[in-house]
């Protein structure tokens, strides 16, 4: 019957449509493998995607340090066999499949290994468009990103000194932190104790030195240059909300994590005192911790560390609602980011309306004998390197050289890795 042929080529045209649209044929997952590596001293994890088309793969940043090798096998035994066969390039779909299937979810070893999936799945999809992954978020709204880095010293004229080094180089922005006298100090490095025991920190000495430190170093470095710290969760509640007004009048770029995520609710206490602008979120895991924060407009930054939070695709949601609340996006950039995970903060960076400053980390000689491609730094900007995906390539031969391990001391290699404690003088355990 017509009606009846007429009906079949319909169907058969309709479901050759997808096809003919898409242009591409569907990637399929062949094998999930992880990069484990410390070029820089600090345990990077990097995992490999491998698809079923010739040449074609990727590689996303998993990177949790202190905890490295349980990501490792999250990935090697949860991941791998959950994601071989599946298709590539349904990246949200995966995501959320991820997510839900180990039921209990946000923690920070299965997100970081969700987040070396993730960000592996977005270089396939780039590499297969040929085009940098800023081009499949709907590109560029700014060429270089903005960043900041980090001046310390046993004494403030030292800090000092490294501030103006960095200035030097035409660095807009500098997160400044001082050694304490006879005690431990965030981002600066500070004395043991004699009987080498744990670090002791006292929050009150702190306080008093970096207010000391801020007020040379307005008077130093003048009113333009952006001036940044991070209080690393290290005082108490009501310490922070008096420590946020004291700094009120050297106009502080952003203060960083002056509380806990634990402690977030004094947030609006710190609101309601003063207009020393606040950045919040590297401990962050998920949308529980910063929705409140972004909604009621009580942090100007949110800085969450991309791979903590489940890699770029819950990133790219999270900046988006951000946007809508005038809050800005400042990813955390540190050493312990490898460079793929350093590529996709830069991405976010110039694909987001809301982009605020990009910490900053430098490469060195044997990061980049094992990854190619690092994001480089001009003039206190910071650019893509312009190549598909993430634009980089591995040496895994290189990578093998430096396995877990390499250069660490101290605490660092007693403990695989990990951290140890810091007390306050009475020898109470506080916040790393
Ligand atoms: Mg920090």
């Amino acid at each position: 019957m017509p009606t009846r042929l007429r009906r079949r080529e319909f169907l058969a045209a309709a479901l050759a449509a997808p096809a003919v649209m898409r242009g591409m044929p569907t990637p399929k997952i062949k094998d999930v493998s992880v990069i484990a590596t410390a070029p820089g001293g600090l345990r990077l994890v990097v995992v490999k995607i491998l698809t079923d088309q010739d040449g074609l793969y990727g590689y996303g940043c998993g990177t949790f340090t202190q905890r490295a090798d349980l990501v490792v096998e999250a990935v090697n035994r949860y991941l791998r066999p959950f994601l071989i066969g599946r298709p590539a390039d349904t990246i949200g779909d995966l995501w959320e499949a991820m997510y839900n299937s180990s039921y209990w979810r946000n923690g920070p070893v299965l997100n970081n290994a969700i987040s070396g999936v993730d960000q592996a799945l977005w270089d396939i999809k780039g590499r297969q468009a040929n085009m940098p992954v800023y081009e499949l978020l709907g590109g560029k709204q700014r060429q270089g990103a903005m960043i900041y880095s980090h001046a310390s010293g046993a004494e403030i004229t030292d800090t000092i000194d490294s501030a103006r080094k960095i200035m030097a180089r035409g660095i807009k922005a500098v997160r400044l932190q001082v050694s304490v006298p006879g005690y431990a100090a965030y981002g600066s490095a500070g004395p043991r104790r004699p009987d080498a025991g744990d670090p002791i920190f006292d929050p009150y000495a702190y306080v008093r030195r970096t207010l000391q430190l801020f007020e040379t170093a307005r008077k130093e470095l003048g009113p333009e240059v952006h001036l940044i710290h991070d209080v690393h969760e290290r005082v108490p509640p009501r310490l922070a909300v008096e420590f946020a007004k004291a700094l009120e009048p050297y106009h502080l770029f952003y203060m960083e994590d002056a509380l806990s995520p634990e402690d977030i609710d004094y947030f609006r206490e710190i609101r309601r005192n003063c207009t020393t602008p606040i950045a919040m979120g590297e401990l962050f895991n998920s949308p529980h911790e910063w929705n409140m924060l972004i909604k009621e407009r009580l942090i100007d930054y949110i800085r969450v560390h991309v791979t903590q939070a489940g890699g770029l695709t819950p990133a790219w949601k999270l900046a988006t609602m951000a946007e809508a609340f005038q809050v800005r996006t400042a990813w955390h950039g540190p050493g312990d980011v490898s460079p793929i995970g350093h590529c996709a903060n830069v991405t976010l960076d110039l694909v987001c309306r809301n982009f605020g400053i990009q910490e900053w980390s430098p490469s060195n000689e044997r990061l980049d004998e094992v990854f190619d491609g690092y994001p480089q730094m001009k003039d206190g900007y910071l650019y893509a390197n312009e190549k598909p995906g993430w634009g980089v390539e591995i040496n895994e031969k290189a990578a093998a050289k430096y396995p877990f391990g390499s250069f660490e001391k101290g605490e660092h290699k007693d403990l695989n890795g990990g951290w140890g404690v810091v007390r306050t003088p009475d020898g109470t355990v506080i916040n790393q």
